[in-house]
């Protein structure tokens, strides 16, 4: 199983720092400075949406406008 991982720069929403994103998956990254998972959500414009599993039902995560270029 081939497997290619496809890194981009990018501001984490989580730590905020700019810093790598590790896609994991087409939709999903993951931050190389505080380890967070993204989401990445393609309409028009692309933002990752960061994956908190300890936020309770309800919670609106907090979502941050990726800008390339
Ligand atoms: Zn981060």
């Amino acid at each position: 199983m081939k497997v290619t991982a496809e890194v981009v720069n990018g501001n984490c929403p989580t730590c905020s720092e700019l810093t790598m994103l590790v896609g994991l998956t087409p939709e999903l990254f993951r931050c190389m400075n505080c380890g967070a998972d993204l989401h990445q959500h393609v309409n028009g414009k692309i933002s990752y949406l960061p994956v908190m599993p300890s936020q309770s039902d309800g919670a609106t995560p907090f979502v941050k406008e990726w800008k390339d270029g």
